[in-house]
């Protein structure tokens, strides 16, 4: 009850900063409306992203998990790759932190390729639930007995992903676990690490998630123990990533599962288009559809402060920063992600002028 109250309130809290931070947005677009004479170099997009949105201090650190709430609200990195593997940087690129939400990504590019497409569909659902990511009335909303879709909703929000965890192969939790940081790690083009002071931090924590799997359970879509689920669930939310990592993760999906660094084919381009599509209809939480009408590239966030978004067949950008916005997206990482899209005209609805 305690821990559903604290929650809440960060929610308030951030949305009471959010109205500040909408001012803001508009505000700090001038380049919106005034394109560019000429492309600007990855790395000229970038430095200008970085230098433009270095003095934001809109949104908070989230704050229901301790370890998150005592970010460094200074650091800010921004990574670009592109799929023939050249790396840009500006900023704390290097520095790691919790990939929270991130993983789900990558949790559903393993879950896909295992279990296949239709089996994602009936026993997860793809669709947004336009509610927050740890909602347990999405859950009820979505019950199939009422509306025809599975109760999970989608596998980038918490349900979906705590069902997407259960259907890993593996017959322990750490098997299970094995299966889904391997994956990660070729994302990433090497072997990750483990941040066992977030695992400990959230797992203290940890009622509503575990909440949220008993009641998937209650009508059959937890397809695992709930707290053994929710174990490894909370690892893949643990494990330390940099901005680079971000960009390399997602610049194997944009070139279809092949990682441009490690040259490994890490998974197939029929999985990276399903991955994508999840990402754009439901990547930034219940503000998906305007990141994806603003933007026009598919992304994910995490409450970590990461946030990737993918340009299929070119690259991937990945900033972070901790404080959030009330929906738990990265506000820097929106403001960076945003211009740096729009200065080298990466916005994949966009026709190409001849
Ligand atoms: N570990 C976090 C949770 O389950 C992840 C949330 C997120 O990044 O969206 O609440």
């Amino acid at each position: 009850m305690t821990k559903m109250k604290s929650l809440t309130a960060h929610l308030l809290t951030v949305s009471v900063a959010s109205y500040a931070f909408f001012g803001i947005i508009s505000e700090a677009y001038p380049r919106d409306v005034a394109k560019p004479t000429q492309t600007p170099s990855i790395q000229q997009a970038i430095d200008q992203a970085y230098a433009h949105y270095k003095t934001v201090t809109d949104g908070t650190n989230a704050s229901y998990i301790s370890y998150l709430a005592k970010a460094d609200t200074k650091l800010y990195g921004i990574a670009v790759v592109t799929t023939d593997g050249k790396i840009f940087k500006a900023g704390d690129a290097d520095y790691l932190f919790p990939v929270e939400s991130i993983a789900k990504v990558f949790t559903l590019a393993h879950v896909l390729k295992t279990q296949g497409s239709d089996a994602l569909q009936k026993k997860i659902g793809v669709n947004a639930t336009g509610l927050p990511f740890n909602s347990a009335l999405a859950i009820e909303l979505n019950n199939d007995k009422l509306t025809g879709s599975p109760p999970p909703g989608n596998p980038l929000v918490n349900a979906g992903a705590i069902a997407a965890v259960s259907l890993v192969e593996g017959d322990t939790p750490d098997a299970k676990w094995e299966a889904l940081f391997n994956t990660a790690s070729a994302f990433a083009g090497h072997k990750l690490t483990l941040n066992k002071d977030v695992y400990n931090s959230e797992m203290a924590d940890n009622e509503h998630n575990l909440a949220i799997a008993v009641l998937l359970r209650s009508y059959n879509y937890l397809y695992a123990d709930p707290a053994e689920t929710i174990d490894v669930y909370t690892r893949e939310c643990s494990y330390n990533v940099t901005a680079k990592d971000l960009a390399v993760m997602g610049a194997t999906l944009a070139s279809g599962g092949i990682n441009p660094v490690t040259h490994q084919s890490v998974t197939d381009a029929a999985t990276s288009a399903r991955v994508l599509a999840v990402m754009a209809t439901a990547g930034l939480y219940n503000t998906s559809g305007e990141w994806l009408y603003n933007v026009g590239l598919p992304a994910k966030s995490g409450v970590g402060g990461g946030i990737v978004a993918v340009v299929p067949g070119k690259m991937a950008i990945a900033v972070y920063s901790s404080p959030l916005d009330a929906a738990g997206n990265s506000v820097r990482g929106q403001m960076a992600i945003k211009s740096i899209a729009h200065d080298l005209g990466l916005n994949i609805f966009t026709v190409p002028t001849k």
